[in-house]
């Protein structure tokens, strides 16, 4: 009787061991607990009829090939001025945004009238989240029909055929700052910027939304495959000769270290980091955003490595809702220390 139990204890902690060493990994297809693209009209929309008052749902505009509709939710009691863009994706593979910005917009419906700190959030900003702008390459990825997809579907080589590992532009070089700046790579190229400045509906859809409102804090999600810039938080490129840039961009820097403060690594120990490095002069969200409109605009690289340098940006949905988690509760404190 002492050997069957202690038999079976054993086996009870090979299997927690093993479950727990096999969740730490990329999992392709999506483990089920993703949002996936034909989920997403219908989640959304459960968000908005969470609290009707309070949370609007709109289609910004429409994806360049398939015509998608890009989604955005605008939330924020009507004496709200200060818009706070998020954008949870812009490359097809980079899926752990989409759910950060989902949360949050649906924590931010369901405690607005609870919760006395998002009530006060809600005062103060107006959210407008816009969980993909990139639906063509958010279908492909969240139907498992392609684990490396990144661009959007656009025919780039011309040949009538749509080429998951090939077509499209990378969304995030095409937008209209230092477009001529950025290299010119061939049309089938990961970092294809496209033909021309914001060429891409998805593209001119965020430009024209940032036309309308004027935005005072930008966030945009990514993750890192190759590994090589996770679990930091980057800022726009600076113009050390413009005067005007300088307070708004220490702001930022603000804005991103308290974050990142906040933001403990996923398998490692340490918290995220904000990067010092050089910022290219390329046309992505971010530069975008602070040279042209003077938002406090940052990147934010989640998705952790583990211990063997590999990094993860699809883990199991356990893991996926500890790290939504974990960054939720690092908006909310964040963002309510910006009001006191
Ligand atoms: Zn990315």
């Amino acid at each position: 009787m002492f050997d069957l139990l202690k038999y079976s204890i054993v086996i009870l902690i090979s299997i927690l061991f093993c479950s727990a060493a096999e969740a730490q990994r990329n999992i392709y297809p999506l483990d089920k607990g993703y949002l996936v693209e034909k989920n997403l009209y219908p989640a959304l929309l459960k968000i908005q009829v969470l609290n009707p008052e309070l949370v609007k749902l709109h289609i910004l505009g429409f994806s360049g090939t398939e015509e998608l509709p890009i989604y955005g939710l605008e939330i924020g009691y009507p004496q709200a001025t200060k818009n706070v863009l998020m954008i949870g994706q812009h490359h097809s593979d980079e899926v752990l945004g989409v759910e950060i910005v989902f949360a949050w917009a649906e924590k931010l419906a369901k405690e607005a009238d609870s919760d006395k700190k998002i009530e006060a959030i809600l005062q103060h900003y107006r959210f407008w989240i816009v969980p993909t702008i990139n639906p063509e390459g958010y279908k492909v990825f969240t139907e498992g029909l392609y684990r490396y997809k990144r661009k959007n579907n656009r025919d780039t080589n011309q040949n009538n055929i749509l080429e998951l590992q090939w077509d499209g532009v990378d969304l995030n070089r095409n937008y209209p700052v230092f477009w001529d700046e950025d290299s010119l790579l061939p049309p089938t190229h990961r970092y294809y910027k496209g033909t021309a400045p914001a060429s891409e509906p998805e593209v001119q859809t965020i430009v024209s939304l940032a036309q309308k409102h004027q935005f005072e804090i930008a966030i945009f999600y990514h993750s890192s495959y190759t590994g090589a810039f996770s679990e930091r938080i980057f800022l726009p490129y600076l113009d050390e000769n413009n005067e005007h840039q300088k307070p708004i961009y220490e702001e930022t820097l603000h804005f991103a270290q308290r974050l990142a403060e906040n933001l403990k690594k996923d398998y490692l120990p340490g918290k995220y980091e904000v990067s010092d490095g050089p910022v290219s002069r390329v046309g992505n969200a971010r530069n975008y955003f602070f040279h042209i409109h003077r938002t406090r605009a940052i990147l934010i690289e989640v998705g952790g490595m583990d211990k063997k340098g590999k990094s993860i940006i699809y883990p199991s949905a356990r893991i996926k809702n500890k790290i939504v988690k974990k960054h939720i509760a690092a908006l909310k404190k964040v963002f309510y220390e910006t009001l006191i």
